[in-house]
């Protein structure tokens, strides 16, 4: 295809498509093919959102171009008067986002944040304490081909069998016989919120150190639309490009200035060489962002549209995990609707028809990973659109029109007009 502009897109990023068509014609059609498909489908994974014009373009900025090993004012290389200016204020913005006295603002991801936790707080072997992430957690807590898994000495809690939400007594009678040297709470598809105060009470019954990771909640906990996990934990970790709208990235945040001072050794030079500095001034922008008031009222939103789309679900015959909703995202048990559906086949049938969704085991999911029983479901990336509760009712019935037809290809094209309509009446800014 070749390449178009659209009348929606941002003066930036047209005139970077002008600029690649007759450079690198092949990148340029993949890049507006790309823009496109964002433009004109609808994002409901739960991990993803759309960063604003001025985020997306400060990563494509001069700041790609150099090396700044070190830290502001003690860097290995010279020329990084700037790099130390924007450093700082991306550490200053997210000290006052989180209300906390330390950011290391240089990971390149989530996991790399949580690689320099680990190594911050843990000697090889020691025992850690998380959720596996067949119920919710991620592969960076403990998953036995990961770094986690391969170096420390990982044992589970669960969640409850009937709530499917933490039962925080059997996690603590876990954490008293494991004694584990770190405990893990934040996840990558929980959908209830967090007692970060009775984590960390059951931390210090056993003298564990207690991690966040609140890479998916970020945005919802810097508006103060989820409880923070400060001063509860000892270390917080996250990524930038979730619900906090940033863009690709890590950081670690602590109030503790001993953990503070390992931290920095552990991300430089422990486990990264020289920072993203491209990206470190984009999280400074959009800490920036996050900062401002309409950034809370967009946070509500994100909770108040998930409600929304949970109810519309359950009227038409979905059952969720763990009984609905209080944060960005839901667990779906397709098998309720209908026994024979998997998470694959919706999956592919909805993302034919413009929906674009991820498959995710349900607790206890009798299927296998690449098959699975769930669908997770979360509304940052629609709300950033703009679209608000009352499209969250067309949002259910597109999916249900699509799950109820077990990808009919008729009824999937007819949905991919409607959602391409839904997407015109939201356009995207860049
Ligand atoms: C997404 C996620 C991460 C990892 O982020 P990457 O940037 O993909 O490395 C870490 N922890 C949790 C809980 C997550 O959901």
């Amino acid at each position: 295809m070749s390449t178009t502009t659209n009348s929606s897109m941002d003066a930036l990023s047209q005139g970077l498509l002008e600029l690649l068509e007759s450079h690198d014609p092949a990148v340029a059609a993949i890049l507006s093919d790309e823009a496109d498909r964002q433009r004109t489908t609808l994002e409901l994974i739960a991990s993803e959102n759309h960063v604003s014009p001025q985020v997306m373009h400060a990563m494509g900025s001069w700041m790609t171009n150099k090396y700044a090993e070190g830290y502001p004012g003690a860097r290995y290389y010279g020329g990084c008067e700037h790099y130390d200016l924007v450093e700082n204020l991306a550490c200053d913005r997210a000290k006052e986002l989180f209300g906390c006295n330390f950011a290391n603002v240089q990971p390149h991801s989530g996991a790399n944040a949580n690689i320099a936790a680990f190594m911050a707080l843990l000697a090889p072997g020691d025992k850690v304490l998380s959720l596996p992430i067949k119920s919710g957690g991620h592969l960076s807590h403990g998953l036995k081909p990961n770094f986690s898994g391969t170096f420390f000495e990982i044992h589970e809690y669960d969640l409850d069998p009937d709530t499917e939400q933490l039962d925080y007594d059997v996690i603590a009678k876990i954490a008293e016989e494991v004694q584990p040297k770190l405990i893990i709470c934040g996840y990558s598809a929980y959908p209830r919120i967090i007692d970060f105060e009775r984590f960390r009470s059951i931390a210090d019954s056993v003298g564990a150190f207690l991690m966040a990771d609140i890479a998916h909640i970020a945005g919802l906990v810097a508006a103060g639309v989820h409880p923070s996990p400060f001063p509860h934990a000892h270390v917080v970790t996250t990524t930038t490009h979730k619900t906090l709208r940033g863009p690709r990235g890590g950081l670690v945040l602590s109030d503790d200035e001993e953990i503070a001072k390992k931290v920095d050794r552990k991300v430089f030079p422990g486990s990264q060489g020289g920072p993203l500095m491209h990206m470190v001034a984009a999280k400074a922008i959009a800490f920036q962002e996050a900062l401002q008031p309409s950034f809370r009222n967009y946070s509500r939103a994100v909770v108040d549209n998930a409600a929304a789309l949970a109810e519309s679900l359950v009227s038409h015959g979905y059952r969720l995990c763990s009984g609905g909703t209080e944060n960005h995202l839901m667990l779906v048990d397709l098998r309720t609707r209908d026994s024979e559906l998997t998470g694959a086949d919706a999956e592919q049938w909805l993302e034919s028809a413009g929906i674009i969704t991820n498959k995710n085991g349900i607790p206890n999911d009798p299927r296998s990973p690449r098959v699975t029983s769930g669908l997770r479901l979360g509304t940052p990336a629609l709300t950033t659109r703009g679209l608000g509760v009352g499209e969250m009712k067309e949002v259910a019935a597109l999916l249900d029109r699509v799950m109820g037809s077990h990808g009919d290809a008729a009824t999937c094209e007819a949905v991919r007009k409607d959602v391409r309509s839904l997407c015109d009446r939201f356009p995207l800014p860049h």
